[in-house]
């Protein structure tokens, strides 16, 4: 069987990988920043490009390769690019796609600093944003202006987990000449191939799902055909923001076990859902793989699984998240997302605090929106952890009534 061939499970633990020095079943670290030519023609065939090698790790690393051509399977592109940081990766294609007057067209519901990036640095070179709620294809249709080059999406959407029609956007992009460009990080391509509904480009924080263990900060970036590659390799090497090669290998070394670790996620985030959508101190819960979410139907149509993250909203308002967030202990009070571990925050007041109050209520993220990232522990172990924090905060109420 051809490894293009194989599953996507099979993929998670071979893509990537070459033939190395002494048999070594895993990519080595080249941790050199420099590479030697043989001679001075050889150097200088390098550089023109008349024969393949290495020159200096901005430019191209044998580590950071492997763990690019590890991703480029995975969502089924062409190439990958291996990014500093997600906010590399997505500095990286506004700087490749977009020039002064053009127009970006953004989902609201997306990274906080995505929107500061572009209300900041690319405002200050010419390039404007409107934000909208992708959601809805209406929006999504009367956004598009003469000068839009990019739509923006991240679906789910952070925090608050609406999805969008990656499809359909895809094909109102694709009318007005623009390109859909899709932060896949909360769904990993295990559970969701943007690539594959029409998108053009998707890039990821590696330091979520796909690293998986909150210990490498990390992007990419995938794309579909060579011409495309070659233009971001450009602006990379300009920008400079590029991964190490030991961030690259703990990353290629992460999305082994990506596939078994996505599932754990979702069978959990399942689970607590259902508990916490039970639970009458809490007033909303939203998560794709419940009946009550608003594009139920569609995760069904996009997703392979519903992912490892939930957001909800607790009856008594923000005072009462404060006290669940002090008061768990299994699950911890961080920002970040997509590890092993239960991560909870308050998105108003931590990710989403530099949007501002207003941009926030018009991308649906209430004052009292609390985000959960769920980890692959035993699910009743976390389960346990809420219960108790919840009684806290029952007894909080009782003690001011
Ligand atoms: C974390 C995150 C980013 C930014 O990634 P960094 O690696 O922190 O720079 C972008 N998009 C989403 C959805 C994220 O969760």
């Amino acid at each position: 069987m051809e490894k293009n061939d194989s599953s996507f499970e099979t993929k998670c633990v071979h893509a990537g990988v070459g033939e190395y020095e002494f048999g070594a079943v895993v990519p080595p670290i080249y941790q050199t920043s420099t590479f030697k030519f043989s001679t001075v023609q050889q150097g200088a065939k390098l550089f023109a490009g008349e024969e393949k090698g290495y020159i200096y790790t901005r430019m191209a690393n044998p580590t950071v390769e492997a763990l690019e051509n590890c991703v480029a399977e995975l969502e089924g592109g062409f190439k990958a690019l291996g990014c500093a940081s997600g906010m590399a990766a997505i500095h990286t294609v506004f700087a490749t796609i977009t020039s002064a007057g053009d127009h970006v067209l953004c989902s609201s519901a997306v990274y906080g600093p995505t929107t500061t990036l572009l209300n900041t640095i690319l405002k200050k070179f010419g390039v404007e944003a409107d934000y909208i709620d992708t959601s809805n294809l209406e929006e999504v249709r009367k956004g598009i202006r003469p000068n839009t080059k990019l739509v923006y999406i991240e679906s789910p959407g952070n925090p608050t987990l609406y999805i969008s029609d990656i499809e359909e956007i895809s094909k109102i992009a694709h009318k007005n000449n623009a390109v859909t460009v899709v932060d896949n990080t909360f769904m990993s391509p295990a559970l969701q191939r943007p690539l594959e509904f029409g998108a053009d480009i998707v890039l990821h924080s590696l330091t979520k799902f796909l690293n998986g263990h909150a210990d490498v900060v990390g992007g990419v970036i995938v794309v579909k055909d060579e011409e495309t590659y070659k233009n971001f390799r450009k602006t990379l090497n300009q920008l400079g923001g590029v991964i190490d090669p030991f961030n690259s290998f703990l990353v290629h070394r992460g999305i082994k076990t990506l596939s078994i670790r996505m599932q754990r996620h979702c069978e959990n985030s399942q689970v607590i859902a259902e508990f916490l959508e039970k639970h009458n101190l809490i007033k909303k819960v939203i998560y794709p793989g419940l009946k009550s979410h608003p594009q139920y139907n569609l995760g069904l149509k996009q997703h392979n699984g519903h992912g490892g993250m939930i957001t909800f909203e607790m009856a008594g308002g923000f005072e009462a998240g404060q006290i669940l967030m002090n008061s768990v202990k299994l699950c911890q009070l961080a920002v970040s997302l997509g590890g092993v571990e239960t991560l909870i925050q308050h998105p108003a007041s931590m990710t989403h605090f530099s949007m501002g109050k207003e941009a926030r209520a018009a991308g649906g993220i209430t004052e009292g929106l609390v985000r959960f990232s769920i980890g692959i522990e035993n699910v009743n172990d976390i389960i346990k952890d809420l219960e108790q924090a919840l009684q806290r905060v029952e007894k909080a109420n009782l003690s001011e009534t």
